[in-house]
């Protein structure tokens, strides 16, 4: 067989076609830049779609990393491993929960999640407590029960039978929520602030809402922080910004800063009912994902850090501002922390698409939250420098695409050409 070139277009030879990559082949990256095969660099304000928290080849996740890999790599959950235990302990003390379950994707930690709730449902409450109720616009992942559960249709499309039992209600519509829940509710789910579904936040008194709702009809509340925990809001978890605590809460993305794994914490009373044997995952724990998440977490965990998010957010917020007085092209700039919607109005609306080849030609990585939001999920250590360079970059991204509303300077006109 002779070796191809290692290409882009080599994913439509040898790649499911379920992906559109872009054409550039990242190889290497520091902190908030990657370098393409050509030795073009790009400032990452995508980071792995709201994963590389800590940015890329941070010296301490890399240093957890190899110290773990010369120790141990594998053993399964036939016995515990001291990475596992010491981060399952870390996240008790860190949050409200007070049991742990690992798993490797955020999906995957959903699963358990909404299992679980079931099977308390079985256990503590009569055959016809089996209903879930979720949000519209949500996103809760890809597996077919966590794929039915979530708010978008279009991700259903062709794959049922669908799981029964599954609700969906109007997001931040606290009366639609109060007629949908019943005494058949077993669990609700919900992002507090929606990633995928546009980078729309809970506002406050609807997710109090919830919460006194499914305490008055028992149901579980299950809070989906795959995207927005681990320090993107600037509080560790996002629930701790509302002060409002889930009986579950679900984290990946972030949680090990680029290495594959997510967790389900919960309360000691809860996780009773998934006894040995109800539910498991080969790789759940592993030893190099939780030595890389527990370095991780401590560097999340620091007051200063998640000080640092929140100022960022200021900066990256009066940068779009600016940004927008010259082009108004957005009609809402959102997020919390450093997980940001910008909104577009029309003529721009559903080719959010068209600004992350904008963006990659002027050297910058964005995101979409679906067609009408370009959303930006940066290193919440991003440094202050490259906030500015990235916004300026972004800046000729959007000059090239939209003609300017007002005179633009020299060098703006200059990337337009
Ligand atoms: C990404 C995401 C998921 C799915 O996580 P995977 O690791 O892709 O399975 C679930 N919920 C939310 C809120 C997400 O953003």
């Amino acid at each position: 067989m002779t070796p191809l070139p290692v290409t882009r277009a080599l994913f439509d030879d040898v790649m499911v076609p379920n992906y559109a990559p872009a054409d550039v082949v990242p190889v290497r990256g520091e902190g908030s830049r990657l370098w393409d095969q050509e030795g073009r660099d790009y400032i990452d304000f995508a980071g792995g779609i709201a994963v590389t928290v800590l940015g890329h080849a941070h010296p301490k996740l890399v240093a957890a990393l190899t110290e773990q890999a010369q120790k141990l790599w594998h053993v399964s959950n036939v016995l515990v491993n001291e990475p596992a235990l010491k981060l399952a302990r870390r996240l008790c003390e860190l949050t409200f929960a007070e049991r742990v379950f690992f798993a490797n994707s955020g999906a995957e930690a959903n699963e358990a999640a909404l299992k679980l709730a079931r099977k308390y449902a079985a256990d503590h409450a009569g055959p016809d407590k089996r209903e879930i109720i979720a949000f519209n616009q949500s996103f809760h992942g890809r597996t077919l029960f966590t794929v039915t559960v979530g708010g978008q249709p279009k991700y259903t499309e062709g794959f049922g039978p669908l799981p029964p039992g599954i609700a969906h209600v109007p997001f931040n519509d606290l009366n639609a929520f109060a007629a949908a829940i019943s005494e058949r509710t077993c669990a609700v789910i919900v992002e507090p602030v929606q990633g995928e579904g546009g980078v729309t936040g809970a506002t406050p008194e609807f997710l109090q809402g919830v919460r006194e709702l499914c305490d008055r009809h028992r149901a579980l509340l299950i809070f989906d922080e795959v995207q927005c925990g681990n320090g993107r809001t600037g509080h560790l978890y996002a629930y701790m910004g509302y002060g409002v605590t889930p009986d579950i809460l679900t984290t990946a993305k972030g949680l090990g800063g680029g290495f594959p794994i997510s967790a389900m914490l919960t309360t000691a009373t809860i996780a009773a009912s998934l006894a040995a044997g109800s539910h498991g995952t080969t790789y759940g724990g592993n030893p190099l994902a939780c030595a890389v998440a527990g370095a991780a977490l401590e560097l999340l965990a620091d007051p200063g850090l998640l000080a640092g998010v929140r100022r960022k957010h200021d900066l990256f917020m009066d940068g779009l501002r600016q940004i927008n007085g010259r082009f108004g092209i957005f009609r809402d700039l959102r997020g919390q922390g450093l997980l940001l919607g910008c909104e577009l109005i029309e003529p721009w609306r559903g080719r959010s698409r068209e600004f992350i080849k904008a963006a990659l030609d002027q050297g910058l990585l964005v995101l979409v939250a679906g067609p009408d939001v370009i959303r930006l999920a940066p290193s919440l250590i991003v440094p202050d420098e490259l906030i500015q360079e990235g916004l300026r970059r972004f800046e000729r991204a959007i000059a090239n695409l939209a003609a300017p509303s007002v005179p633009v300077d020299e060098e703006l006109a200059h990337a337009a050409r």
